[in-house]
């Protein structure tokens, strides 16, 4: 289990180095060389200006007196990670998409976006606290195209790439008419295709994504797919004529095939109705198209819905709390025929087939397009319900390490291929004199154990020096949050992991319940293991600055309980806990 401590330190200091001196050092460090998938031991790196300025043997040179230094003994240096596709104009949360499940009466779509947008400096704080320091969003709004300008030189926000609204071949009604804040353009014909690339150009679009949806109007969807293809074409040719590139939503053989023909660049998504022929993956090859498997997004979807949602130790740490905890609202959402309607349709023994199915044909196809040498790029989809901001990158990298991909190739994956991409290698990706300065330090080899790649020292983004530690500051709140998630995800570790070694709960006013983190692992370990329905829903929270007080309505083996709990947080930890009924 990963598990770094968070710390409170306030914003103001960032920056651990590089405010004095123009040089940082990074000395006698194993710098990952991920194109040819190894380790080049004790070499110094030096940072100028941004840049990469020299790589070299740690034996060849002496460092000036009065410099940066980073002792990197012992470390390990990668290229910063990239999130190859993402989507800021989705929260992660359960009401982001109403699309899918429509639950506008609960929470107004409205609310969604402009929360959207006020979370962006926190959603990229997160994302390089995470060791992201590029992301691509493939599919966005106007708006996000508009923000991002404020974020081009904050050492906090990683280098952000988007593409335009997607143009689509399918608008759903839940998200048509919102102006600047949709996320869709719908296309009717190849001249229509065309105009709205031309539109989209206004507002530098590093892409033009696509949506390829069919087999709405037939259920041939070789035929459905086949009629929109003129306009598919004519798209990809607009974009290309402008030097842009092209990026396309396409799950099925004959979608995916057809973009590619037609000259995308990037496919998104795995294939997931068949298995790929040899011919298939040629021609991925000769095209020189990038691949994205995207692997764990449909889960999210599968898991929320059908209520068995699975979040590992390193997502409830380091997960937006809330939009974590929104997943579980299925559990108390007062429309119980909806979600009935969802979860039972989750858990229909033909449901979960088709999802092993698709499951298995996408990591069947990642182990032979990876093994044939076509260019993989590792992408969460991050935004869509289910699938965090940051932290499902992990566990994305880890779903490619199922399918058979070596760490090397993974790694690879996550940092050049992302880069290639954006056909920006030649600009960062690597390390190597030149390149810009967007680096993570490891404590461990995340080429023995994926996960060390969670195990971050230091960022380096921008030629700025960062410790990750600093780059969000937790709430009383937050942790309180972060706690009730593990609770209702009755997962101990995590649980007691927001707890102080001495932390006492008490029956209010002063009845002592358990002391000590020993007791209270007995006390929830059993209550965890006896209670499969345990649910906590928050009714009122009010917050005090480290006081926070839930009123909360828990279930207990079918019987509903209302309480009200008040926590203590002392140094980012709960210290007490008042329960009364
Ligand atoms: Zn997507």
């Amino acid at each position: 289990m990963i598990m770094s401590l968070r710390s409170v330190l306030p914003y103001c200091v960032l920056f651990l180095a590089n405010m004095v001196s123009a040089q940082t050092y990074i000395t006698n460090v194993n710098i990952g060389d991920v194109e040819n998938q190894r380790w080049i031991p004790y070499q110094t790196v030096v940072i100028e200006d941004g840049l990469i300025s020299k790589v070299q043997s740690a034996d060849k040179f002496k460092v000036p007196a009065g410099m940066n230094v980073i002792d990197g003994s012992g470390k390990f240096l990668l290229p910063g990670l990239i999130d190859a596709h993402i989507h800021f104009s989705q929260s992660g949360g359960l009401y982001t998409r109403p699309d899918a499940i429509d639950l506008r009466t609960f929470l107004p779509y409205q609310k969604e976006i402009d929360r959207g947008h006020q979370q962006m400096e926190q959603v990229l704080r997160r994302y390089l606290q995470n060791g992201i320091t590029t992301v691509i969003d493939v599919g966005t709004t106007v708006n996000y195209l508009k923000q991002r300008a404020a974020f081009m030189d904050a050492a906090f926000a990683p280098a952000i790439y988007m593409s335009g609204p997607l143009i689509t071949t399918y608008e759903p009604p839940a998200l048509s008419n919102l102006g600047d804040d949709g996320p869709f353009n719908l296309v009717t014909s190849p001249e229509d295709g065309r105009k709205m690339v031309q539109q989209q150009l206004k507002y530098h679009p590093d892409f033009i994504k696509i949506w390829y949806i069919v087999g709405r109007d037939t259920s041939d969807i070789e035929i459905s797919a086949r009629a929109y293809l003129p306009i598919i074409t004519a798209i990809i040719e607009e974009a290309h004529k402008n030097d842009i590139k092209m990026a396309v939503h396409a799950t099925q053989r004959i979608t995916a095939q057809l973009a590619v023909e037609s000259g995308c660049d990037y496919l998104v998504h795995s294939v997931d109705d068949e298995i790929l022929s040899d011919d298939f993956i040629q021609l991925l090859k000769k095209k020189k198209t990038i691949l994205c498997p995207t692997l764990v997004v449909h889960d999210g979807y599968v898991n929320t819905f059908g209520q068995h949602v699975e979040m590992s130790n390193h997502e409830l740490e380091m997960g937006d709390p809330y939009q974590l905890g929104s997943l579980m609202d299925m559990k108390h959402i007062p429309d119980t025929a909806l979600v009935e309607r969802y979860t039972n349709h989750m858990n229909t023994d033909e449901r979960i087939e088709e999802v092993r199915q698709t499951t298995s044909n996408m990591m069947v196809n990642l182990k032979r397009l990876s093994d044939a040498g076509v260019i993989i790029v590792t992408g969460t989809d991050a935004g869509n319900i289910g699938t965090l901001h940051a932290s499902s990158y992990l566990t994305e990298m880890q779903a490619m390490k199922e399918s058979g991909m070596t760490n090397w190739q993974i790694l690879q994956a996550s940092t050049l291929n992302g880069a290639r991409v954006l056909g920006r290698e030649k600009e960062f990706g690597t390390i190597e004199k030149g390149k810009k300065a967007n680096l993570i330090l490891l404590d461990a080899d995340p080429s023995l154990e994926l996960d060390n790649v969670a195990r971050i020292n230091l960022v380096i983004n921008k030629g700025v020096v960062i410790d990750p530690d600093t780059l969000i500051r937790e709430s009383a709140t937050d942790l309180v949050q972060r706690q009730l998630n593990a609770y209702n995800l009755r997962n101990i570790e995590a649980f007691l992991a927001t707890y102080t070694d001495d932390a006492v709960i008490y029956t209010f006013p002063e009845k002592v319940l358990y002391q000590g983190k020993e007791q209270i692992r007995q006390a929830y370990t059993t209550l965890f293991e006896n209670t499969p329905d345990l649910h906590c829903e928050i009714l009122v929270r009010t917050v005090n600055d480290n006081v926070v007080i839930d009123e909360e309505r828990a279930l207990f083996n079918g019987k509903l309980v209302v309480a009200t709990a008040m926590y203590h947080v002392e140094g980012n930890k709960i210290q007490k806990v008042y329960f009364m009924e």
